[in-house]
């Protein structure tokens, strides 16, 4: 990643910002995003980032031909704020691609085999009956529940739940084990029974609302499908990171040091990076919600607190990359999920060599294994080879691949995944309050408002847009 990096100049109390000068801590894609939305306005700012490279979980590791995610690998469609973007940045819209749509199909592990997930599932909920009926995913007593869940009236819930309940309210307990708990810890890493039902499935809460039956309300809304579901960038996500970067430059100053500590100051706010303290106007923390609460501590202990309640979840990716003619398997999917009842360490699977076919060159067969929540935590300290091991044992299991990979990339995010928790939405309100009392901060990323890249893009428009009004 071509990058603009500073040294962080000792700078003891003297103010080191023009006015103008917005302070973005984190080099993620919130922070870079702020930025730039920062630098559309002609606004200058100054972006410090702890490790040694921009883009925070974003990280494309370009290896023997092959283009290997280490975090995101996609984005979705339907959120525009990626696409809308990329048509801004020159060059970049022409790099968006969709995820392989002639084979998008998933499998789930049932009885220590795949099972494909069956047509028209949205994420629980059944739209194609038929289908539905026909798997061997769901046996007989699933199947009535499916059946008698259309006559659910509408109702409307005046308390939060856990995903695991509202699952439970329209089918039983197979339907949260086998599919909505997998589907979710692909994206949170996380547990159902502690999820949010408001603000992971805000959507399916107001199917409930208006039509009581999910199934009759999917029917009833599905739209025609055109293009992918999924979307990407050519050569990985990184690419969108790189761009962002590229178009920022000269307005954004990066700045290699850890922020620890900020503190009102009769001119805006002083910031401690490193060891030295400089003061700006405004300062949009673009970091996960430990890292922000650290840093407030001196500043308001009531948003520290709040912050720190935002509990997170961990990850590992593990790319394993095989000689093709070693491998026979069909991979005729996107991948497989594994239902925590069948779960040892392994939670999902993707088939790159389907899901994104350009992004693996001749000759080579590429899985990518992720491994989520307390198995990535009890895994974290382990070195390469027993994670490795782990992995490769789940392949042989689930896949009969026991063959010797060529090379492999291996990556631990800890704490990387927010945990939107029964309650969030009134967390997520008091923290926007709290921060509304505090002119000149902003806070952005994905622990309050989406998970996904897109819902980041989103804040970061936001913020840069109003951190700059009088
Ligand atoms: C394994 C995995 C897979 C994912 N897959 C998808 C996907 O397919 N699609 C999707 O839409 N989303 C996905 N996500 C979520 C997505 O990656 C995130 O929502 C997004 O990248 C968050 O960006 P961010 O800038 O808010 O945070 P981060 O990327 O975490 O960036 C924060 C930055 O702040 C820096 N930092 C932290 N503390 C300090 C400090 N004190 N001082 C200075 N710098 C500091 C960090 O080094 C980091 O660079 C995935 C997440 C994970 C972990």
């Amino acid at each position: 990643m071509r990058r603009h990096w500073h040294a962080l100049e000792p700078h003891g109390d003297r103010v080191v910002a023009d006015v103008t000068d917005v302070l973005i801590l984190g080099g993620g894609i919130s922070g870079l995003a702020s930025a730039y939305f920062l630098s559309r306005r002609g606004i200058a700012s100054t972006i410090v980032e702890k490790q040694p490279r921009l883009g925070g979980l974003i990280r494309t590791d370009a290896v023997q031909g092959c283009a290997l995610e280490a975090g995101p690998d996609s984005y979705i469609a339907a959120k525009p704020a990626v696409t809308e973007l990329a048509e801004q940045i020159p060059g970049l819209s022409e790099e968006v691609i969709g995820a392989n749509e002639d084979n998008r199909r998933i499998f789930l592990v049932k009885n220590g085999g795949l099972v494909p997930m069956p047509k028209g599932m949205a994420m629980m909920v059944p739209a194609d009956m038929r289908a539905a009926l026909a798997s061997p995913l769901f046996g007989a007593s699933t199947k009535q529940r499916f059946l008698r869940e259309r006559h659910q009236k509408a109702r409307e819930r005046t308390t939060d739940v856990s995903i695991a309940e509202f699952v439970r309210d329209h089918f039983d307990d197979a339907v949260l084990d086998m599919v909505a708990e997998p589907l979710l810890t692909g994206v949170y890493g996380g547990d159902a029974r502690n999820l949010s039902a408001a603000s992971v499935l805000p959507r399916f809460l107001e199917y409930e609302r208006r039509y009581g039956s999910l199934i009759r309300a999917v029917r009833s809304e599905r739209k025609q499908q055109t293009g992918s579901l999924f979307l990407s960038f050519r050569h990985g996500m990184q690419t969108l990171t790189d761009a962002i970067h590229r178009a920022t430059s000269p307005a954004a100053t990066v700045v290699s040091g850890e922020a620890t500590a900020m503190e009102h100051d009769s001119r805006g706010w002083r910031v401690r990076v490193n060891n030295g303290w400089g003061t700006y106007r405004r300062v949009i923390i673009a970091l996960p919600a430990p890292s922000a609460a650290r840093i407030l501590e001196r500043a308001d202990v009531e948003l520290t607190s709040e912050l720190a309640q935002i509990p997170y979840s961990s990850a590992i990716t593990v790319v394993v990359v095989y000689r093709k003619a070693s491998i026979d398997h069909p991979l005729d999917g996107f991948g497989f999920l594994v239902p925590r009842p069948e779960r040892r360490q392994l939670a999902a699977c993707t088939w790159i060599n389907t899901k994104f076919p350009n992004r693996i060159a001749a000759g080579y067969i590429a899985l990518r294994g992720f491994i989520v929540g307390q198995d990535a935590e009890g895994l974290m300290l382990g070195g390469d080879e027993q994670i490795l091991s782990v992995v490769k044992r789940e392949f042989a299991r689930l896949m009969g691949i026991d063959a010797e990979p060529t090379f492999h990339t291996l990556h631990r995010w800890p704490a990387s995944m927010p945990q939107y928790v029964v309650g969030h939405n009134a967390r997520r309100n008091r923290i926007q309050k709290l921060v509304a009392a505090h002119p000149g901060l902003a806070l952005v990323g994905n622990a309050y408002e989406g998970v996904g890249i897109p819902d980041c893009l989103r804040l970061a428009r936001i913020a840069a847009e109003s951190i700059v009004l009088p």
